[in-house]
């Protein structure tokens, strides 16, 4: 029998239908948290069919090698590894973007980042400066740049900026955006900005040895940690962003959803912002802190 050598031990059958169940049981028993989509997702994208195709073709006998392929995700899975390491790319935005084990895989509550900065920008036609703070996989400049045409990004990053660079290759917008290679604390952010945007590491440095295996063992650290308190990039970034904003300018800031108060005693300890807001994510969480510079 094909299946019986795998090590994953005692699936019987050899269909969509099959698969999925025994994947599906397999994740239950790893504790994975959303096993039913995480088999679809893997499976489809490993077959390279949609999550639609899978369940209106339960029937559809697969080959021994792609059996093989399937059990070698499946493990993966199983071992923790995050669904968007094994297939290689995650939906942002409604947009497909490369990600791997260097960067950040981008979370859907980033999104109400960008949704907060179109709601502050400039609408005029003219040009639009953005500067993003460490920015990972690219997704916050290659959204903006991709929803605001007439914005030119500069785009910061210490780890590495070859995945952001392929994503706004990929998105055709990377003659808008100027990669920076260097440590946010230390290399000159040129300037001045409309808008200065950051996701920076907040998690506390002890509550990443608590976080799930997913993002312990898998995703970057440098991406992640923020120091004791989980606050060290705002300490830096607050104080610095005022004078590099244009008049009007907006500082954008996501959070952990436990530190607005902290952040937002940041800003106003500076005296240089007004216009202090909170934004909740769609899970009701405390997400995006922002700003405004101070006239005159
Ligand atoms: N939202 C991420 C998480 O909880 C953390 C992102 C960050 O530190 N900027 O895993």
């Amino acid at each position: 029998m094909v299946l019986g050598e795998s090590k994953l031990g005692c699936y019987q059958g050899e269909t969509i239908y099959s698969l999925l169940n025994f994947s599906c049981q397999r994740f239950l028993q790893a504790g994975v948290a959303s096993p039913r989509l995480d088999a679809e997702t893997l499976i489809a994208d490993g077959l390279k069919v949609s999550r639609t195709a899978l369940l209106t073709h339960p029937d559809r006998i697969l080959k021994r090698s792609e059996v093989q392929m399937l059990f070698a995700r499946i493990e993966r899975r199983v071992l923790r590894e995050p669904v968007s390491h094994i297939t290689g790319v995650q939906e942002f935005w409604s947009l497909e973007f490369e990600v791997n084990e260097k960067v950040l895989t981008p979370r859907p509550e980033t999104e109400i980042m960008i949704e907060q900065c179109l709601k502050v920008l400039p609408k005029k036609p003219s040009l639009v400066r953005i500067l993003d703070l460490g920015t990972g996989s690219g997704v916050l400049s290659v959204v903006l740049a991709k929803e605001i045409p007439q914005s030119r990004i500069t785009a910061i990053e210490k780890s590495e900026l070859e995945t952001a660079r392929k994503n706004a290759l990929r998105h055709g917008v990377i003659d808008q955006v100027c990669f920076l290679a260097g440590d946010l604390m230390k290399i000159d952010w040129n300037g001045p900005y409309h808008l200065i945007v950051s996701n920076p590491p907040y998690i506390e440095s002890e509550a990443l040895l608590m976080c799930m295996p997913e993002v312990q063992q898998y995703e970057p650290t440098l991406a992640l940690d923020g120091g004791r308190d989980g606050l060290n990039y705002y300490r830096f970034i607050v104080p610095t962003a005022w004078k590099k904003l244009d008049k009007n300018g907006w500082l954008v800031l996501e959070i952990g959803h436990t530190q607005a108060q902290a952040v937002v005693a940041l800003i106003e300890g500076c005296s240089r912002y007004q216009d202090i807001q909170v934004i909740q994510d769609y899970s009701g969480y405390d997400r995006v802190v922002m700003a405004r510079i101070m006239d005159g």
